[in-house]
């Protein structure tokens, strides 16, 4: 650490040589990506939609693009604070400190033990993560892994008529409020549980963590490839000015001996 630059040289002679791999977190997006679908009487989010403009035709012979359209929540996303009401005095989506979209992550895997699609993560399960691996990290992200990711080839299955994994109201409090943690990211179509309109405190990750200037990311993929701790997660939402969140792109840097 004598010369502050050898350690990006050695970042980019680690990613040249593969020592460094980057995994893609990201679900593909496309019409079919599933979208949350709320009740009926609420306004809904779009989901992807991807238009031609012109393909080597005679609205532009030599070039092809598509227009596109979708919501701010549409498949692998950002939740910004200021998506939930506990959060509206904080950041909108382009107002993120890029330095908190560039951090560590560690990996909860609770694939084993989720039994039922309605499992709730607990305090107790962070706490005996962390007595075998260590304190959250600072400034760091938690990737909570269900295995839900496995049923994202069928929108009926992922969605599970309002059946997915989350997070109890007194963890995601306690997660957000009392852990050093910038966010949390989930396999799931949304940061909270499926039933999660029914908890005491609705929507509680929502809640604690956009209220605590906490950040979510959801839908995503290949986090049975990180180690437990280790990775470091970058983050890439589009700054949408007043925007609530954004489809992003999300990776993890991970050593190679993990692969
Ligand atoms: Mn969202």
């Amino acid at each position: 650490m004598n010369n502050p630059q050898s350690i990006l040289a050695a970042v980019a002679e680690n990613l040249v040589s593969n020592n460094i791999k980057v995994v893609d977190l990201t679900a593909p997006l496309s019409a079919d990506t599933p979208v949350i679908q709320l009740p009926p009487e609420r306004g809904q989010p779009w989901p992807f939609k991807r238009q031609v403009i012109s393909q080597y035709d005679e609205k532009g012979k030599e070039v092809y693009w598509n227009n596109i359209s979708m919501s701010e929540h549409t498949g692998t996303h950002f939740d910004a604070p200021i998506h939930w009401i506990s959060g509206k005095e904080f950041s909108d989506v382009s107002q993120i400190p890029t330095q908190r979209l560039v951090g560590p992550a560690v990996v909860l895997d609770v694939s084993a033990k989720v039994n039922n699609p309605d499992f709730l993560l607990e305090r107790h399960h962070v706490e005996s993560w962390c007595d075998i691996h260590g304190p959250l990290p600072k400034a760091g992200w938690l990737l909570y892994r269900t295995g839900w990711d496995a049923n994202d080839r069928n929108a009926e299955q992922f969605l599970n008529s309002g059946h997915t994994p989350g997070i109890s109201t007194e963890c995601a409090k306690w997660l957000a409020e009392e852990t050093p943690l910038v966010g949390i990211g989930v396999e799931t179509v949304g940061t909270d549980a499926g039933q999660a309109g029914k908890f005491d405190q609705p929507y509680p990750v929502h809640w604690y963590f956009h209220g605590a200037d906490k950040y979510g990311l959801t839908q995503l993929k290949n986090l049975s490839l990180l180690p437990p701790t280790g990775a470091i997660l970058i983050v890439a939402p589009l700054p949408i000015v007043g925007g609530s969140g954004s489809p992003c792109r999300a990776y993890a840097l991970i050593h190679n001996e993990n692969l």
